[in-house]
């Protein structure tokens, strides 16, 4: 079933929404994932404010996410199956289709500044692995230890479920969309990926049209899910494809979640920003933790 979490038919000067990963977030933990998100759509709003761009604003606002423990990216991030981190991450700025990508790359405390670097060094889109990570340390980022990245949470967990039999969603995946008072837009996305994946395994969050997709023209959105199926119906250039007819947010992020249920054959969420500056999320798993903070408003919104 899609739910559409929520939506804005306003426009507005600057908006930025986040989603904390499609999944099924224990109750007594859903408000804290929630308060996260918000602070994240605080730390990016503070940026678009300011007359910062939408690209800054993602960027910042999933580093907030990267950081935070609670989440699936970054420090926290889940493992592969044979107990390693493996990280994707990506981000697109909407006004010249620029875009920079990491995937299945070693511990490095915030994989989206990487992809920023990829981005700004604009010589390819992606790079993997080891190629990432040499990328990386050539660009002054310093290797993480897996030590200061794994949680005692996600340790227990793979620990507990080693065997392949809790397989799936991580919960937790993080995405940020923006448009700024110049009226371009962005859209990032961090993830270690679904529990137990196999070594070299690849989601949707660093594959541009899957997990990340921004355009001038239309809008930007971040996916969360089951990446195999994500990647099927390159989920967020379907959003973008739909907002582009002038469909309300809301409803093209409902659309797009359809399409993921019925031809993906899987479930999973995203969030929206069309280049009016109004929002929507949707999502067909029992949770995607969100927040939104718009020039309207003097406080984040956020739920589950
Ligand atoms: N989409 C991510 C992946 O498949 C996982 C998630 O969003 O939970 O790697």
């Amino acid at each position: 079933m899609v739910t559409g979490s929520g939506g804005s038919e306003e426009a507005a000067d600057f908006c930025i929404a986040i989603h904390g990963g499609a999944g099924d977030v224990a109750q007594e933990r859903r408000a804290a994932h929630a308060e996260g998100c918000a602070a994240a759509a605080r730390a990016g709003a503070a940026i678009l404010a300011a007359g910062g761009s939408a690209l800054d604003a993602v960027q910042r606002a999933v580093e907030v996410l990267e950081d935070d423990p609670r989440f699936n990216a970054g420090t926290g991030a889940c493992l592969t199956e044979s107990g390693a981190l493996e990280l994707d991450a990506s981000i697109m700025r909407g006004d010249d289709l620029a875009a920079g990508a990491v995937c299945a790359m070693p511990p490095f405390k915030n994989p989206i500044a990487v992809a920023r670097a990829v981005l700004d060094d604009g010589r390819h889109v992606l790079y993997a692995a080891e190629g990432a990570a040499r990328f990386a340390v050539e660009r002054g980022f310093a290797r993480a230890t897996p030590e200061s990245m794994i949680t005692e949470a996600v340790r227990e967990r793979w620990q507990r479920g080693r065997g392949g039999k809790a397989m799936g969603y991580a919960g937790g995946t993080v995405g940020a969309v923006a448009r700024d008072r110049s009226g371009h837009v962005a859209s990032a996305t961090s993830t270690g990926g679904t529990f137990f994946k196999r070594e070299g395994r690849v989601g949707d969050t660093p594959v541009l049209g899957a997990g990340t997709y921004a355009d001038d023209r239309a809008g930007a959105a971040s996916a969360t899910g089951i990446g195999e199926a994500i990647m099927r119906v390159c989920l967020t250039k379907a959003a973008i494809d739909v907002l582009a007819t002038g469909a309300a947010p809301l409803a093209a992020a409902c659309d797009a979640v359809a399409l993921l249920e019925g031809r993906g054959r899987g479930s999973g969420g995203l969030v929206l920003v069309d280049a009016r500056g109004r929002w929507g999320f949707a999502r067909s798993t029992p949770t995607m933790s969100w927040a939104v903070m718009t020039s309207g408003l003097g406080e984040p919104r956020s739920g589950f």
